[in-house]
């Protein structure tokens, strides 16, 4: 720990002084509090209200704003034909990036299989990454104007060749300590107060992001590793498909969000957490090669960050905060997205040729982590419809789609 840090040092002769990192709005000492004799797992929603309470965003004297603490339920829409995505911005790359990207160009000039790998990683234009100050505080106020307004209701939706959709894409800014997480949140606040058509849905919805989840799994990591890097609860060990780094499936949803990865090093978070994380949990791949696709690939990959997101969130590892898998079949895509009208699966059959393979896989995998799951109340439900669907009748073609018929 920092203490013995600092007597380390003393003892020998010098002085440290340890000082709290600026990239965050809470600090270790509101995490420590708060949590008291509290045990895993962790609840993400009690430490966003303690953290509403300490900085009184979003309050209204001792109350939420409007009353709730939460207003997810509206963030859960899909926009109709009328919807145009708003254009993010573009930013002209400095000398570093544009000296870089020449470095890259050479070093990596061969395609995905023939040395030295590279081709089709990174778009190069246009550029959209704000790398300076100027071009973050850019971005922040290009999402406030534009793209703040319809962020709550279409947060959770995903609609092919359209990457960003109502997202910030400030992740990589606030990890990188260009913009900081509170100017973020005062910033929106402001341009809510300044736009009547701002709904409280949409801007709830992104301060939950910032304050709570950005600021719980920070916490969330200090407390849980080194254990939480190789957590793996379900022990799953198959390797991660090769289509994560080719992009090269017939599965519609799979095939644009590697392209989207592949292009920016991004993808949304319904993207990352309910396609490419859900499908990789399914089809059983340790937890820790994910994880390191995942630090690979993205634009915004920091230890700190990606590993409760994808061990814990995204892989179920530990159990440090996550009360179930976020474990899906076709279902949810099909509501969520427009993927599944021009796919050549079928997101309605469990078996045959034309079965969704996250179909097959899902039943297979509720089967395999019965032990582990089955007792779990928050999945009792899931596990009465496997039985009420024949039983295990339905996996064998799960099986076969991890192990080949
Ligand atoms: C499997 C998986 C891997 C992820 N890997 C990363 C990663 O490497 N780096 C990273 O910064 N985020 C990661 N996230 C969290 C989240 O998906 C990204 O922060 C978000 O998609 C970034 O895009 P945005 O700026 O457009 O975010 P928005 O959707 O516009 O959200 C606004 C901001 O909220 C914060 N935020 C939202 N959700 C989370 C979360 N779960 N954890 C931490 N911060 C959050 C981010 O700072 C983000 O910029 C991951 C999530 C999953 C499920
Ligand atoms: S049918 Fe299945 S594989 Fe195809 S887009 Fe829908 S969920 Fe994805």
């Amino acid at each position: 720990g920092d203490d013995e840090r600092v007597l380390m040092v003393e003892a020998r002769g010098g002085r440290l002084a340890v000082v709290d990192t600026e990239l965050f709005v809470t600090s270790r000492e509101q995490w420590v509090a708060w949590m008291g004799d509290r045990e895993p797992p962790y609840r993400q929603e009690t430490f966003y209200r303690e953290a509403r309470r300490a900085t009184g965003y979003l309050m209204d004297g001792d109350e939420p704003l409007g009353g709730e603490w939460n207003y997810d339920e509206k963030n859960r829409q899909f926009p109709g034909a009328d919807y145009e995505a708003p254009d993010p911005p573009e930013f002209e790359p400095d000398d570093l990036t544009r000296r870089t990207r020449e470095w890259v160009d050479e070093t990596f000039a061969g395609d995905y299989d023939t040395e030295p790998p590279g081709v089709g990683w990174a778009d190069p234009e246009p550029f959209r990454w704000p790398v300076t100050r100027e071009a973050a505080l850019e971005a922040l106020a290009d999402f406030c104007e534009h793209r703040l307004v319809e962020f709550g209701p279409y947060q959770d939706a995903m609609l092919s060749g359209e990457p960003a959709m109502n997202h910030a894409l400030l992740s990589g800014a606030m990890n990188l300590g260009l913009v900081h997480p509170r100017e973020v949140i005062e910033r929106a606040v402001d341009a809510a107060k300044a736009d009547p058509d701002v709904p409280l849905s949409s801007l709830e919805g992104f301060v939950r992001q910032v304050l709570g989840w950005r600021e719980f799994m920070r916490h969330v990591y200090r407390e849980s590793m080194p254990e939480l890097t190789g957590a793996n609860q379900l022990g799953h060990h198959e390797r991660l498909p090769e289509c994560y780094w080719t992009g090269d499936t017939d599965m519609a949803c799979m095939a644009d969000a590697v392209e989207g990865v592949r292009k920016r090093g991004y993808a949304h978070h319904i993207e990352r957490l309910m396609v490419l994380s859900n499908f990789a949990l399914l089809y059983g791949v340790d937890p820790a090669e994910l994880n390191e696709w995942f630090h690979a690939t993205y634009v915004d990959a920091y230890h700190w960050v990606t590993t409760p997101n994808v061990v814990e969130m995204g892989s179920f590892g530990a159990g440090v905060f996550a009360t179930k898998p976020y474990a899906a079949s076709a279902n949810y895509i099909d509501e969520m997205s427009d993927h599944c009208e021009g796919c050549r699966f079928d997101p309605d059959a469990t078996t045959g040729a034309d079965a969704c393979p996250f179909n097959t896989l899902y039943w297979e995998f509720l089967d395999r982590n019965a032990d582990e799951l089955q007792s779990n109340h928050r999945m009792g439900l899931v596990y009465a419809h496997l039985d009420e669907r024949g039983g295990r009748t339905v996996t064998p073609a799960g099986t076969a789609v991890r192990t080949g018929p």
